[in-house]
């Protein structure tokens, strides 16, 4: 397994690879890999013949007060995870790189960019849309690897992809959770023994909206009133967003619908969690 560090020689391998007619799958993250990164790994190393995973902590997707400084990093544990997985290529670039004192160009999607987690993190997608397209500049791969976990980074990427013609085929899988349902995330080690208790209001909740839609209730606001009042039952969380959205446009919706998906974000203590499921033909799918 190789750990490039440069932009132009990740570029230079990987028209390498692809001189050789082989295909190349790329993971971008931010690093602190867990279970969930592990899926789009694993899922990448059976559809590819090479796998590159990015590991950067994007600083232009966190907002000035957000844990840039804090986020956990650990390259040699995530190598070692990495080669074990059977990793290619851990492509990691240092922010001066990517970024130099004359950058000035940002790639942001209109319309999807300001909902949901836009709301409350203003430029944390603008940012994410322009590193994703330069690693995919960069790194030019045939198909590219998303978590449901973060469904409107999924989405927004999709029609990113779509509307600038890029060619790289975007898959996105499934959530990937703890024994007892909380999904997998690099913030949750900053939870205490309480908060992690308390933090189960997310997936718990969900299920229960899942239930209520089961059950035939389909008016968002009677679901959304249900998700609230479990989450304001645990004292360390406090609510940012419960929302139910058309899938593809993010708009709210009155009535579940096929294809919609039921996003939220939730400060457990001074840790913001998001989950999500998406509703497809009345049922969860994940
Ligand atoms: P991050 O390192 O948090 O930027 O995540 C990198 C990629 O892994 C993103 O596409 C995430 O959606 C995905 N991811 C993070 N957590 C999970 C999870 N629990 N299950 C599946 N994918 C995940």
């Amino acid at each position: 397994m190789r750990i490039i560090h440069n932009i132009k020689e990740m570029s230079e391998f990987s028209q390498e690879i692809k001189c050789k007619g082989k295909t190349l799958g790329l993971i971008p993250t931010m690093g602190a890999l867990h279970k969930g990164h592990l899926s789009l790994i694993r899922r990448a190393r059976k559809e590819n013949n090479a796998v590159a995973v990015s590991i950067f902590v994007n600083p232009i997707q966190f907002g000035p007060k957000e844990d840039l400084k804090k986020y956990p990093r650990n390259l040699s544990q995530d190598a070692k995870l990495c080669k074990k997985e059977g990793v290619d290529i851990v492509f990691y670039p240092d922010a001066n790189q990517m970024y130099p004192a004359n950058f000035r160009t940002c790639v942001e999607v209109e319309g999807l960019s300001d909902l949901l987690c836009g709301k409350s993190r203003p430029g944390h997608f603008k940012g994410v849309t322009t590193v994703v397209t330069k690693l995919f500049n960069i790194v030019s791969p045939d198909i590219a690897y998303f978590g449901q976990k973060d469904a409107q980074q999924a989405i927004i990427i999709n029609r990113m992809v779509c509307d600038l013609n890029i060619p790289v085929k975007i898959k996105v899988m499934p959530t990937v959770r703890d024994k007892d349902g909380l999904a997998l995330s690099s913030r949750n080690i900053y939870l205490d023994k309480e908060e992690r208790k308390d933090a189960l209001v997310l997936p718990r909740s969900l299920n229960s909206a899942k239930d209520l839609i089961e059950a035939g209730i389909k008016d968002s606001d009677k679901i959304i009133h249900s998700i609230r009042r479990f989450i304001q039952s645990k004292k360390t969380a406090k609510i940012d967003y419960i929302s139910i959205v058309d899938s593809n446009t993010l708009k709210p919706v009155k009535k579940i619908t096929d294809n919609c998906l039921i996003a939220l974000a939730v400060w457990i203590g001074k840790t913001r969690l998001i989950d999500n499921i998406i509703i497809s033909k009345g049922r969860s799918l994940s």
